[in-house]
């Protein structure tokens, strides 16, 4: 019998996942199965969806909205990363034990570093947003050796909040946070990374053109979406790069599949079939 591996959220149909790793077990050969569950919109839905997965013997889930919070509390271990997160986007079974991990931003890292050349360490970082996107890219982007974290929000007192919060588990990292408004011509940046769902409603946050200007990479984790509002106006304040997160839901998808089978895929095919073109 193979062995069996979901992702759930709701809605699920738009999900990559099942071809991602469809594509991933094919090329590294293992004998799984990766099919989508779409946990509903009643109350209890997740738990009643994970229980009888477990039950039939599933091994683990990849999690997407709107159930990652839920995730970190059906498990009996968490990663630092999905702790820090306060949402997992995996789970592992294991007898009566549920493992939860946080992946979305050590794909962000790897995608950034790895696939797109840019070495974090040193560096200057403004991330935009202050949701879960943005606190599961704090630890990973630390973990870089990345020099100092500016977190800017639309409300801005998310930003500070999360920004005191997470100062504590960063080392080195110097961490500050606040409100869009506050960026200042003098903030300059060597990556900007917009982690809002602004380019979802076709908006841009509002980011002064100075931010962009000494930036060797501006990155959208938005993917999918083409050339977004925000990939526009950073390339019209002359950002050296553009990318969007297409690499970091691969990457995340990869570090998933390997924490899971023991083996990592390679994701240059699965990237390449998955990237649309910036324009
Ligand atoms: P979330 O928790 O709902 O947070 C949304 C954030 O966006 C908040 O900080 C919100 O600011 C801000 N925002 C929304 N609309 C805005 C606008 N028009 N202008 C400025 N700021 C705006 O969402 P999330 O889970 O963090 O996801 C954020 C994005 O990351 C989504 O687009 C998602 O698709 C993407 N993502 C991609 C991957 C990947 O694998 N590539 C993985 C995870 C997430 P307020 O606090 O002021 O409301």
């Amino acid at each position: 019998m193979p062995d069996r591996y979901a992702v759930i959220g709701h809605p699920i149909a738009h999900s990559k996942s099942p071809l991602i790793h469809g594509l991933f077990a094919q090329a590294t050969g293992q004998d799984m199965t990766y099919d989508m569950i779409d946990g509903g919109a009643e109350p209890g839905g997740f738990d009643r969806a994970l229980a009888s997965f477990r039950t039939a013997g599933g091994r683990g889930l990849n999690v997407t909205l709107p159930f990652k919070l839920q995730a970190l509390a059906a498990a009996t271990q968490a990663s630092d990363d999905a702790r820090l997160a306060g949402a997992a986007n995996a789970l592992r079974f294991d007898g009566e034990r549920i493992e939860a991990q946080n992946f979305d931003g050590i794909g962000l890292v790897r995608d950034i570093e790895h696939n797109l050349g840019l070495p974090l360490a040193g560096k200057r970082v403004l991330l935009l947003g202050a949701g879960g996107a943005t606190r599961g890219a704090l630890l990973p982007l630390a973990r870089a050796g990345v020099a100092r974290l500016v977190l800017a929000n639309r409300t801005a007192a998310k930003a500070t909040g999360l920004a005191r919060e997470a100062a504590p588990h960063l080392g080195g990292c110097v961490v500050e946070g606040g409100g869009l408004a506050d960026l200042t011509a003098s903030d300059t940046f060597e990556l900007v990374i917009n982690a809002t769902s602004s380019s979802l409603s076709g908006e841009a946050p509002a980011v002064p053109a100075s931010a962009f200007a000494s930036a060797a990479l501006a990155y959208d984790m938005v993917y999918g979406k083409g050339l977004t509002p925000f990939l526009k106006a950073a390339q019209a304040a002359r950002c050296a790069r553009v990318a969007d997160g297409v690499g970091m839901l691969v990457e995340q998808a990869a570090e998933a599949f390997a924490w899971w089978r023991g083996v990592r895929p390679d994701t240059r095919d699965v990237l390449a079939r998955l990237t649309v073109p910036l324009v």
